[in-house]
């Protein structure tokens, strides 16, 4: 009893829930639906009933009435075909305005959501449900108001029906529950093959999207892979294909028994009017009436019965759906406190590993950041450097220990006012098709016409040169994705950009992470040179394999395995002839 009441409570609120979306995404539209679905469900009844009428007068010669039923009933076939095309209409713009508006809700979720969220292959195929169950949400009013719909027709040809035949009403009912039970099994056994499949629907879209991915299109065609990855692809899109198919031949040969047998309540009908005909009991018009009530009870019965299965299946479905809509991005609702421009940086016995992984990435992990003061960050790949970057901005939080600003524990801030601190240069650079005004003001937009504050920033980082010859200047557009003219850059040259984009935050604390994977010897240098010079009195964090850009750095930490092994300067930690020291001179040494 508990679990049916539970059962009920859910449906309904599921109910409500997709109603209010759907009202919110377009509430014109919403109401318009609502307008053809009520006239939908009464026309077809009355224009049977009408048409027993017709068929009754002609027998009986009652010429007049005839005429005046046929002029009503061309009126309603009239109404009918319109609404019909005004419904395609409603539906296709409703149909746009559902999917704006689930689009803005998804998108709105995932970019605050916490970058957690996102770190696991189990987390991707939630994601992936989520997107594709976010379109029954639309779904679920239309389901509604067809049940409704249902529902009044169900009970209004119920009744017509016995009075007819007492018990024709009742048979077709009868025979249309083993349908029912199947509808439900089949309709929980799609829902489930669809999650399971999950994980290969996005490893097939995986290979797949390989070859419109710009970066695996020169290894494709390097080493030949269109093979390897179109292989890949077919296997798997043959092994889903193979289940759905199956499942679909089973369905269709179920389907087609259950839905013979529902047509004996017509047959028997159609027997008891003919013989009602033959003993003049009745007219035609009665003879095409009585089956045409009965089709539509049945009809209208399948109707009810497929939908309300639907609904049930929905009520799995808006679960993993509400889950995601109530998420919430943890960090944003932190503290409120924001820091200073120039905050000093504590990380005290640190131990962090990311999402679903059994190992950790820093382990009691200690340093201080004093404000103003030049950090180099060395260490070999995968010693956890840019992971301790990414602890700062808070992407992620430290699973033992604390991080704190000026004395302050980091989570007591505004996630957003903490990032806002540092000006930012990623190892991997990212291109953007975007005007490149647009592009390099994308750490502080509204700032994007500042044209004195845009060269400043492209003078310092070197993009005043690429840019030299260039008409458009900072208009012109860059990428090709979408624009004929637009601009290719090399990877050392977008690195350049997305320095300058570093640069246009003026933030007092800059953080370079392997600023110099893909420049030229000479931008190197200069970049160097000018990071010192300019972050004079601020605070910078440098991410460097080659260390000879470290050097001018105030204090050096050096990583391995998750500790900070070795603290101090240059000249400090040559003279402790440790791991520093011993990297040092084997770079230094090939340059003898
Ligand atoms: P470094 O910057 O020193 O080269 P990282 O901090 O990028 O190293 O990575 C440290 C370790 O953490 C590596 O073993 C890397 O594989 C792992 N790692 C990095 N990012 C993630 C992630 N999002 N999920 C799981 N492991 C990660």
């Amino acid at each position: 009893m508990r679990k049916a009441l539970s059962f009920i409570k859910n449906t309904l609120t599921n109910i409500w829930f997709g109603i209010k979306t759907s009202f919110l995404a377009s509430k014109k539209y919403f109401l318009l639906k609502c307008l053809v679905l009520l006239s939908t469900t009464f026309i077809p009844l009355a224009t049977i009933w009408l048409w027993r009428g017709i068929l009754n007068g002609v027998v009986a010669g009652n010429a007049k009435d005839v005429f005046i039923l046929l002029i009503v009933y061309l009126s309603f076939k009239l109404l009918t075909y319109l609404l019909f095309n005004f419904d395609i209409y409603v539906r296709a713009r409703y149909g746009v305005a559902l999917t704006m508006y689930i689009e803005n809700v998804m998108i709105d979720k995932t970019s605050r959501i916490d970058l957690a969220f996102f770190d696991s292959a189990k987390m991707g195929d939630k994601v992936r449900i989520t997107r594709s169950n976010f379109e029954i949400m639309g779904s679920v009013a239309w389901l509604v108001f067809n049940i409704f719909s249902a529902i009044i027709n169900v009970i209004a040809t119920f009744i017509i029906v016995t009075t007819i035949n007492g018990w024709i009403g009742v048979l077709t009912i009868l025979l249309l529950i083993p349908f029912f039970i199947y509808d439900n099994k089949h309709t929980n056994f799609m829902r489930e093959m669809e999650e399971a499949q999950t994980r290969d629907d996005r490893k097939k879209d995986y290979y797949k999207n390989a070859f419109y991915d710009n970066n695996i299109q020169f290894e494709i065609k390097l080493n030949k892979l269109a093979d390897f990855f179109l292989g890949r692809y077919k296997e798997i899109w043959r092994r889903l294909y193979k289940k759905r198919t199956k499942a679909g031949i089973w369905h269709t040969a179920r389907i087609s028994f259950f839905l013979l047998l529902n047509f004996m309540s017509e047959l028997i009908m159609l027997i008891f009017s003919v013989q009602g005909v033959i003993a003049k009991e009745i007219g035609i018009g009665n003879l095409q009436y009585n089956i045409s009530m009965v089709a539509r009870l049945r009809e209208q019965s399948i109707e009810l019965m497929t939908n309300v299965n639907r609904l049930m299946v929905n009520n799995v479905r808006l679960k993993n759906l509400k889950e995601f809509i109530a998420m919430k991005p943890e960090y944003e609702q932190c503290g409120k406190r924001i820091p200073g421009s120039n905050p000093r940086i504590e990380f005290h016995n640190v131990y962090f590993r990311y999402p679903n992984c059994e190992d950790y990435v820093l382990k009691n992990c200690s340093f201080v950041i004093e404000p103003h003061e030049k950090i180099a960050l060395v260490g070999q790949n995968g010693s956890g450097k840019s992971t301790i970057i990414k602890l700062m901005f808070r992407f992620y939080d430290p699973e033992k220990g604390v991080i704190k600003l000026d004395g302050i524990d980091i989570k007591e801030y505004d996630v957003y006012a903490v990032r806002r601190v540092f000006g930012v240069l990623f190892q991997d650079y990212v291109t953007y098709c975007l005007p490149l005004r647009e592009i390099i003001a994308l750490s502080d937009f509204a700032e994007r016409f500042d044209d004195g504050k845009l060269q400043k920033a492209s003078d310092i980082s070197g993009v005043t040169d690429i840019i030299k010859d260039w008409p458009d200047g900072f208009d012109s557009v860059l990428g090709r994705y979408y624009a004929d003219n637009g601009k290719d850059l090399s990877g050392g040259q977008w690195q350049l950009v997305g320095l300058a984009r570093a640069y246009f935050r003026e933030s007092e604390f800059m953080i370079l992470d392997e600023p110099s994977a893909a420049l030229d010897p000479i931008s190197e240098d200069r970049i160097f040179a000018q990071l010192y010079d300019l972050s004079k009195g601020k605070n910078a964090v440098i991410i460097s394999h080659r260390l000879s850009n470290t050097t001018l750095a105030d204090k050096i930490l050096v990583l391995d395995d998750g500790h900070i092994v070795e603290r101090g300067s240059h000249f400090e930690l040559l003279k402790q002839n440790g791991k520093y020291a011993y990297w040092f001179n084997l770079q230094a040494s090939k340059y003898v």
